[in-house]
């Protein structure tokens, strides 16, 4: 058998890509060496931190690709760590400036801030459908989980891995193909977290700012429930954030879903739409169950349009589905689990809607300041 081409070996580990980068590791510096001694193929890596955790993937990602490549018979991988100076350019290269990328003037990414009145309408159900059907379809996709007392994302995706730091930078673990942080990931097992305003402001801007998301189509910011000050501080750190009030079909629901929406009236934020989760259910013999009621998500558009003097459409109507819920509790949102579900149909309607839509326009500044407690 010949020996290898050393041009075929570097074109396949030009394929390999770092799990947690989401760029090929050559490009990232991460290549330190490859030598090809007939039909053995030796591969030196440098991991940005001693522990990483995916040190695993990028050793069986690195031999796959191999593999591919005729006349490779043997493979050794050795795994090194980045000196500080390499990290430094690193960093240097994937985050030149400082500062909130998504923020900026000439960013192409599309925020969207899902935001309800209360708790449990399955507001961070419907968001990490989204976020995996817009992946699916190969768009670049974030959440920031900034549900502080109820952060149920990662759970959601089946998440278990923490973030890797690699010096003042966070790199967000990946799943579904949707890059994740959220308040969960930083506190130890299920503390509660006792933030108030000011810290949640800054806990968010540090979201923002320190983690390496890379180049985004969509991020999708999970806000807690109500009018609170997360909404305030998104509306501030990023004023092209685009609202998506989720309800339920009940009345008293949609008044308060209202409330959390018409605070776009103060921030100047555009509302993209409303989201009525939990509606009617078909039930075998074709009847519909309608457990929450009905009406609620065209009652929070009509206000809504009403209030804000611009068309607030409703996007969707998500039925109660046994699926669904199931499929939260795996780990595997629906849209992935069982596509042709009708809550699925109904979330991967809403995401068609959402990635057509354009991006949001810079809200007017009304100088709101998040006064200390
Ligand atoms: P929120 O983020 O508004 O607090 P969650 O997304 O955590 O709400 O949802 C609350 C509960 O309701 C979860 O157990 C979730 O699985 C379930 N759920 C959400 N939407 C639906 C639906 N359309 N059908 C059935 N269960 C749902």
């Amino acid at each position: 058998m010949t020996a290898p081409d050393e041009a075929a070996v570097r074109a396949a580990l030009s394929t390999v890509i770092d799990p947690e980068l989401r760029r090929p590791i050559d490009e990232l510096g991460m290549l330190a060496g490859v030598a090809v001694d007939g039909g053995r193929v030796t591969v030196r890596v440098l991991l940005t931190i001693a522990g990483c955790p995916l040190r695993g993937t990028i050793d069986a990602d690195v031999r796959a690709a191999l593999s591919r490549v005729p006349g490779v018979d043997d493979v050794s991988v050795e795994l090194e760590v980045m000196t500080p100076e390499q990290r430094q350019a690193l960093r240097d290269q994937l985050r030149p400036e400082r500062g909130i990328p998504f923020s900026r003037p000439d960013s192409l990414t599309k925020v969207y801030a899902v935001a309800s009145g209360k708790g449990g309408v399955g507001k961070s159900s419907v968001t990490v459908n989204l976020a995996c059907e817009l992946a699916a379809r190969g768009l670049r996709v974030g959440i920031v989980d900034a549900d502080v007392h109820g952060f149920s994302v990662p759970g959601l995706l089946g998440i278990t891995q923490g973030p890797t730091r690699v010096d003042d930078m966070i790199l967000p673990p990946v799943a579904h193909g949707v890059k994740v942080i959220s308040v969960g990931m930083f506190v130890s097992g299920n503390q509660a977290v006792a933030w108030r305003g000011p810290m949640l402001h800054r806990a968010l801007e540090q979201f923002l700012t320190d983690v390496y998301f890379g180049d985004l189509d969509v991020l999708f910011l999970d806000l807690p429930p109500g009018t609170g000050d997360v909404a305030i501080s998104v509306s501030q750190l990023l004023p092209t954030a685009q609202l998506v009030v989720v309800t339920t079909p009940q009345a008293a629901a949609a008044d308060v879903a209202e409330r959390a929406g018409s605070v776009s009236a103060q921030t100047g934020q555009r509302v993209a739409g409303v989201i009525e989760n939990m509606s009617g259910m078909t039930l075998p013999d074709g009847t519909v169950l309608e457990v929450f009621g009905s009406g609620g998500g065209e009652r929070v558009a009509g206000r809504l349009t009403e209030a804000l003097g611009a068309p607030v459409p409703l996007l969707g109507r998500i039925p109660l589905d046994v699926a669904l819920r199931e499929g939260g509790d795996a780990g595997l949102p629906i849209v992935l689990r069982e596509p042709s579900s009708p809550s699925a149909v109904a979330l991967k309607d809403v995401a068609s809607q959402l990635a057509s839509s354009p991006r949001g326009l810079a809200g007017r500044s009304l100088g709101l300041h998040v006064q200390p407690n």
